[in-house]
């Protein structure tokens, strides 16, 4: 299924209202992996037939989509993870350098046990994913408390997120082969955000 949902992202002659509806599928599927990470509670339940063992959320959610494609994941997650206080971490990718350059940021108060969630569909050099969980230290966070989400990863940006913080959690829909020589992920899907929102098309 995964496979099919991907491929019409990937399929150039994707009009934008199919684009965002699979993207959504997919962050349903991103979203039911990230799951897996909170951290649970045991309560007692009482069914109609007897009391027994359920669970509830130990930990509060903190999700930081990365302006502007992050923010095609954040209905999903706020779906999933309702009571999450939600922070933005603005970056712009120079088109020629392919540095991130940061232009915003709103982070509310992240406490110590808190799960922190960064939204970004597209691991690419990851100069982005590296800006953006440099920026969470700084406001105190601990590598042990971040779980970044992406769709698409190249092996490059996976490589160095992975090389530069080694204790945060990562979530991948799929590896693609690798970059191009523009800093584009290969096959890819081209740029999420300009497909997502419907603006100018590259690729
Ligand atoms: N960002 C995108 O949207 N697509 C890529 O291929 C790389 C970065």
């Amino acid at each position: 299924m995964q496979d099919i949902i991907m491929s019409r992202l990937r399929d150039k002659d994707t009009g934008t209202a199919d684009f965002r509806a699979n993207a959504q599928k997919m962050a349903h599927i991103l979203a039911g992996q990230a799951i897996v990470y909170l951290k649970k509670k045991k309560i007692d339940v009482a069914t109609p037939l007897a009391k027994t063992i359920g669970y509830m959320p130990g930990q509060d959610v903190v999700l930081v989509p990365i302006l502007r494609a992050g923010l095609a994941f954040l209905p999903v997650f706020l779906y999933y993870f309702e009571s999450s206080k939600v922070g933005f971490i603005g970056l712009k990718r120079d088109e020629k350098t392919a540095v991130a350059k940061e232009y915003y940021r709103n982070l509310p108060a992240i406490g110590k046990n808190d799960m922190v969630v960064i939204l970004d569909p597209m691991l690419a050099t990851g100069g982005s994913a590296v800006s953006a969980v440099k920026i969470l230290l700084s406001a105190g966070v601990k590598q042990e408390q971040i779980l970044s989400v992406f769709l698409v990863a190249a092996p490059e940006g996976y490589r160095k997120l992975r090389r530069q913080f080694p204790k945060i959690k990562i979530i991948i829909g799929t590896k693609d082969k690798k970059l191009t020589r523009d800093k584009f992920i290969w096959p890819g899907l081209g740029d999420f955000g300009d497909r997502y929102f419907g603006t100018k098309r590259r690729h």
